[in-house]
């Protein structure tokens, strides 16, 4: 199948191959890692491995910690507040989209929540320029989302935030492209898109956010507490975290960072080149200059000929091209894993359906 399920999304086949061959039993030890403990000697090498792993690929140095955490992405939508909002700050949010504005919107429940900047107005078309992000002082931190997975737009920079922690909410843009992470104070991402399958979140946060423990809040709840501890305070998900494991020595094996993007510019091309030249018959959702390499959205003349056209295109087998059911629409989300030959079928589908239906 071309899978372009937005998420849980596609694995490499050579990732799943790797794990299928280690799924019964891992590297000699008698049993699988499903079986195994987390306070083990193979699982501490994991977990320590895949954390070296990730901020190797983010380019980090020294002086940020990766968490292994529960509740998906969303979670952190509250944890994030509910660690680093103090009285008489407020939370900063740059809303570009759903899972941005679901953010701000748990910022609210904590406490004081503003928005910097928003392009809701504007439908998501476009996103907000640098001159036009007014962030308050008095911001405990500054929260943006870097690829918004639902509307398909991508920022080409970084928010410039002086002396206030820039967070950044990279689910479904995390190892697509290089950037500069030591910006963000922290980065954060549900695995089931660049990282591999759905139950672990990643947050790497740098290391003076974690200095001070919020006591006020349960122990789980706290960041200090998971990198106190490794992400080993309670039970990991032992298995998603090796699969993340995989999928990160595959992005360093296949290029690093630098060719997951020479490869996501190429594949995205291939599609956005025929909206382009479909003469109004494919209209993309997003300006160019905010496209996102990882998920392309597009609607056709009518929801009738949309309908068609992803029904057409399951019983040529491709695979999760319906748009988010909020926007309607198509979307193709290719990810890292997704490959060429997916987006070029993908483009003579589309060149084709249109040839029928234009
Ligand atoms: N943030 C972004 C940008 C997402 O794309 C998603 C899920 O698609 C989420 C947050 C929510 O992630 P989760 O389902 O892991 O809670």
């Amino acid at each position: 199948a071309y899978n372009f399920n937005p998420g849980p999304a596609a694995l490499p086949l050579e990732v799943l191959q790797q794990a299928q061959e280690q799924f019964v039993e891992y590297n000699g030890i008698g049993m699988s890692l499903m079986e195994i403990s987390h306070r083990s000697k193979e699982y501490e090498a994991i977990n320590a491995q895949t954390q070296e792993l990730l901020l190797e690929l983010l380019g980090l140095k020294s002086g940020y910690k990766v968490l292994f955490m529960g509740g998906g992405a969303s979670t952190q939508f509250a944890t994030i507040p509910l660690n680093f909002l103090k009285p008489g700050k407020v939370g900063s949010y740059i809303i570009t989209g759903s899972f941005s504005e679901k953010a701000y919107e748990e910022g609210k429940v904590v406490g004081e929540a503003v928005i910097a900047a928003s392009n809701k107005e504007g439908k998501w078309r476009s996103l907000p320029k640098a001159e036009d992000i007014q962030i308050d002082p008095n911001s405990a931190y500054v929260h943006m989302t870097t690829n918004n997975t639902i509307e398909g737009s991508q920022f080409s920079y970084i928010p410039e935030t002086g002396d206030i922690p820039l967070i950044g909410d990279m689910t479904s843009g995390i190892l697509s492209r290089p950037l500069d992470a030591s910006k963000y104070a922290m980065i954060y991402a549900g695995a089931q898109k660049n990282l591999g399958p759905a139950g672990v979140t990643v947050a790497v946060i740098r290391d003076d956010l974690l200095a001070e423990e919020p006591k006020h809040l349960p122990v789980m709840l706290r960041y200090s507490t998971h990198a106190k501890n490794s992400s080993l305070y309670n039970t990991p998900p032992v298995h998603s975290i090796y699969m993340v494991n995989l999928m990160l020595n595959w992005v360093k094996n296949n290029g690093g960072v630098a060719e997951m993007e020479k490869r996501n510019v190429e594949k995205s091309k291939l599609v956005y080149d025929v909206i382009d030249a479909s003469g109004g018959f494919y209209n993309g959702n997003i300006d160019p200059d905010s496209r996102s390499i990882m998920n392309i959205t597009f609607r056709l003349p009518s929801e009738e000929l949309e309908k068609k056209f992803v029904k057409e295109s399951e019983q040529n087998n491709f695979v999760g091209l319906a748009g988010h059911r909020s926007v309607g629409g198509i979307r193709a989300s290719a990810y890292n894993p997704v490959p060429y030959e997916a987006c070029k079928a993908l483009a003579e589908f589309m060149v084709d359906f249109q040839k029928r239906n234009g």
